[in-house]
């Protein structure tokens, strides 16, 4: 897949070195970083760089972007909800039964520390989407489906044009009543949108043939600066609507004033606090940035207490093997749980119960093989 020019163009940082130049690196973190980028690659776009407090050791900007020494931990998995097991032709993937999800590209303007796909963005294409006529085919034949997610990587990251022939390819399938767009280019490079009349046209083009809707992914309010404003007042000029899906992320927003702030920015610039997402325990990313399922009920609970009722519209929540599961709330020890969405169709609203370790971040089954019987397991 042809990716857009930006990320050459506008001299993201990829080395060490080049971060070094514009952010001063202890001996320690220098080794560090080469380290881990030869696994898991770095990129820094000028504009997310701009946003980090250089002398600022606890700076959560920073946190997002550059590697931490607890990336080094493989405790958890590469693949936590199960994605393997859910693609039907590479790159595409079936696990709720009206979306189908296609991974069209496996670059990133920038690379999150905190990214749940570690195991192939900047890395390998051998999930990526290839086979076209095939993945069209399978859409077309499939009439539950009604709406497509197209992810990556960074779906924006994609060439326009090809963005284009993927979006021409889609919106003619009679059964799809809407198309999502997978991006955190309006956070981490909004000048993708902002200097791009041409994407912005394609995007107004097509969204007129269906609604296309953008989900992104603002984290904390700091990375609410003018020019991802911008970019998202341009999507939106497009006809285009913007939901954001956050994670919940340890020393970046595990706070309840640094969180509501962020859902009320949010509203206040018209995109839908749509989810908050507890981060799953993926290896190099479990022990850097996940916090407790107990405290993390705690600050939701307590950032809902400071919200107006759009700003709280999103649902806490985790994307388990099994479903989309919303945290509901605890008392005690116990915490109480929904299926929002499911793989089994008859999990879907099925309510239950666990005592939680107040230490655990996520909710695992005895037996791996009963994983699909976690309400039962009371
Ligand atoms: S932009 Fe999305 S896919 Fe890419 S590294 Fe960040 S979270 Fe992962």
């Amino acid at each position: 897949m042809k990716q857009n020019n930006y990320q050459s163009r506008n001299g993201v940082i990829k080395s060490v070195d080049q971060l070094n130049g514009a952010i001063m690196l202890s001996h320690g973190e220098i080794r560090r970083i080469e380290k881990i980028t030869e696994d898991h690659p770095m990129a820094v776009t000028p504009h997310y760089l701009n946003l980090i407090v250089p002398n600022d050791p606890d700076d959560p900007i920073k946190k997002m972007a550059v590697p931490s020494f607890a990336e080094t931990s493989l405790e958890g998995s590469f693949d936590t909800s199960g994605e393997k097991e859910n693609t039907k032709i590479q790159g595409l993937q079936h696990k709720y039964t009206q979306t189908a999800l296609i991974l069209i590209t496996n670059q990133c303007a920038m690379y999150c520390r905190h990214c749940f796909r570690k195991r192939l963005v900047g890395v390998g294409d051998e999930e990526i989407a290839q086979d076209w006529p095939a993945i069209i085919n399978y859409i077309e034949g499939h009439e539950e489906i009604n709406n497509v997610l197209l992810s990556g990587g960074d779906a924006l990251t994609v060439a326009t044009e090809e963005l284009d022939t993927i979006l021409s390819r889609l919106v003619r399938i009679p059964h799809l009543n809407y198309i999502r767009i997978g991006s955190r280019i309006p956070v981490v490079q909004p000048c993708r949108i902002n200097d791009d009349d041409e994407l912005v046209e394609v995007l107004k083009r097509h969204s007129q043939a269906k609604r296309i809707y953008v989900t992104t992914q603002f984290n904390h309010p700091l990375e609410i600066a003018p020019e991802s404003v911008e970019a998202i007042k341009r999507l939106q000029g497009a006809g285009l609507v913007v939901n954001n899906q956050a994670v919940l992320l340890k020393d970046v927003n595990d706070d309840a004033a640094v969180l509501a702030e962020l859902m009320t920015s949010l509203t206040r610039i018209g995109v839908v606090p749509y989810y908050l997402f507890q981060c799953r325990p993926v290896s190099r990313v479990k022990d850097a940035f996940q916090i407790p399922l107990a405290d993390a009920c705690d600050i939701v609970d307590q950032v809902k207490a400071k919200l107006d009722g759009l700003s709280k519209r999103f649902r806490f929540a985790m994307s388990h093997r099994t479903g989309k599961i919303e945290i509901l709330g605890r008392e005690g020890d116990r915490m109480f749980f929904k299926y929002h969405q499911a793989k089994d169709p008859a999990l879907i609203s099925k309510m239950f119960s666990r005592e939680i370790d107040p230490h655990e971040g996520w909710l695992y089954c005895e037996d791996e093989d009963d994983e699909g019987l976690l309400p039962c397991q009371e």
